[in-house]
């Protein structure tokens, strides 16, 4: 397996500062699943090449997992010369300074787009050359491809998946290693390691101001987390966290609009601020959590209120939060209000230090924004964790939709959301999240209540059953 980078610009020999190895020298270094080397087959003032080339031991491979399934397949196979995610690993460990963009000799040199080119010479790409250009052309690459027929001799036998690949652009060293790191495992679409959080948390590092708005993105990240679907999910909302700000700078984000328009005539929202409030004040509440804030309008509401002295708001969008900030005029306020409020980012999938020791918790409007999958995490998260004496959590009645003109039985109110509880499904789920973590529920309906269809917005107030007891 070999990978082969090149630069053109002068001095060419720069190159090997920037891959902290140097071309006078030929290296070799030992790897989990074999021996990498490095050499540089030329270095003059206007061209350098430095090749990686891998050593895959196909049995090493195997050894250790146990007594395996007994195939040949595990020890006959294309590992020890195709470009797959073991290249990835000998990137990240052979040339693991420069992929983080580091060089202690020459940090501007990192930091400088140079005419740099990539050669893989046996990429297995299932999807063929549409989609190697597909991925590396959005990226602004120009990319060469020859495809490989299966066998020389006998053409009738056809093409192989198996391609020549060369990309070429200018860009830093850093960059072009980081796309060949996430990308290579991708046409390869076979994993031979284990894929776990962290390599989710991979993507996510690697993929960082590039994948969130690749056109292929979702193609990328599915394969890249191939084995996990569920860790795919959650890779790609946060993905697609990472770009509203893209989308936003026109303007409003436009689902808003959507939601705003539809409850206007009938100022749901202020309703349900309203209740939500007044439950929260009814707790005596002093220290009140507000998870998936949004924009703000629950924290207005609370600032106005003295009874609340600590507020936090957190949400997992950084362009919501941002918004709340100009809308509280968060630089205007004064330093007695400042003291009372504190925006954080986080998500409610995972258990956050910072959200545990509050008297209440709100959360309006955020469950059915959470994938099925994922409300157990997030109920662990708030009422494990966090656990506040008071979790006041609002959420759409589906049965109400059917008043609505532009939504009806079928149609969620808000194109982001998952799902949609009727007031059954409402109450089974947080009766039994009440039950599993010693908490009491009551359920407040909000909004002008229908004498058969209910409330258009369902509130659950959850009390701590220690609380109720040493109250009574
Ligand atoms: N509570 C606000 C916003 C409701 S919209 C209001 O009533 O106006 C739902 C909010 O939940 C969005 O701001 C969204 O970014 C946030 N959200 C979605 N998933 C989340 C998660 N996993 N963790 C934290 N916030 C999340």
């Amino acid at each position: 397996m070999l990978l082969t980078i090149s630069t053109t610009r002068r001095p060419a020999g720069d190159l090997g500062f920037l891959l902290h190895k140097h071309p006078g020298r030929f290296q070799s270094y030992d790897l989990s699943f074999g021996k990498a080397y490095v050499f540089y087959p030329e270095s003059v003032d206007d061209r350098c090449t430095a090749c990686l080339l891998l050593d895959v031991d196909p049995v090493g491979l195997v050894r250790g997992k146990g007594s395996g399934n007994g195939l040949l397949s595990q020890y006959v196979n294309d590992r020890p010369y195709a470009a797959s995610s073991l290249l990835s690993v000998a990137i990240s460990q052979v040339y693991g300074t420069a992929l983080q963009g580091r060089c202690k000799d020459r940090p501007e040199l990192a930091a400088t787009p140079l005419p740099l080119s990539a050669r893989i010479d046996v990429l297995p790409v299932r999807g063929g050359e549409r989609f190697l250009r597909a991925v590396f052309e959005p990226l602004g690459y120009a990319v060469e491809a020859t495809r490989h027929p299966l066998d020389d001799r006998f053409p009738a036998w056809g093409e192989s998946p198996y391609f020549s690949v060369t990309v070429a652009r200018e860009t830093t060293l850093a960059e072009l290693l980081t796309h060949l790191y996430v990308l290579v495992p991708v046409f390869d679409n076979a994993k031979h390691y284990y894929v776990g959080d962290d390599e989710m948390e991979k993507l996510l590092a690697k993929g960082a101001g590039w994948l969130a708005s690749h056109p292929e993105k979702e193609e990328i990240a599915r394969r890249y987390l191939k084995s996990q679907p569920s860790l795919f999910r959650q890779a790609l909302d946060r993905l697609v966290v990472e770009e509203q700000p893209l989308e936003a700078e026109a303007g409003e984000p436009a689902v808003d609009k959507v939601e705003d328009v539809l409850e206007k005539p009938m100022s749901l929202n202020e309703q349900r601020l309203g209740a939500v409030t007044s439950a929260l004040r009814a707790s005596g509440a002093r220290r009140v959590l507000d998870l998936g804030c949004g924009e703000g309008k629950l924290l207005r509401a609370l600032l106005k209120d003295r009874q609340f002295d600590e507020i936090v708001g957190m949400d997992v969008s950084i362009r919501s939060l941002e918004v709340a900030r100009e809308r509280l005029h968060f630089d205007r306020l004064s330093e007695r209000q400042a003291a009372r409020i504190k925006l954080i980012h986080g998500s409610l999938n995972y258990r956050d230090r910072r959200l545990e020791g509050f008297d209440a918790a709100a959360c309006v409007e955020v469950v059915e924004h959470l994938d099925p999958p994922r409300l157990s995490a997030f109920e662990r998260a708030v009422f494990e964790f966090a656990r506040p004496r008071t979790v006041v959590l609002t959420t759409p009645n589906r049965e109400y939709n059917v008043t609505w003109e532009n939504v009806g039985p079928d149609k969620l109110r808000h194109p982001d959301h998952r799902f949609e509880w009727t007031r059954t499904e409402f109450q089974t789920w947080a009766q039994a999240v009440a039950a599993r973590h010693g908490y009491s529920v009551r359920f407040v309906p909000v909004g002008p209540v229908d004498a058969m269809l209910g409330p258009p917005t369902q509130m659950a107030v959850f009390q701590k059953a220690e609380t109720l007891n040493a109250g009574s």
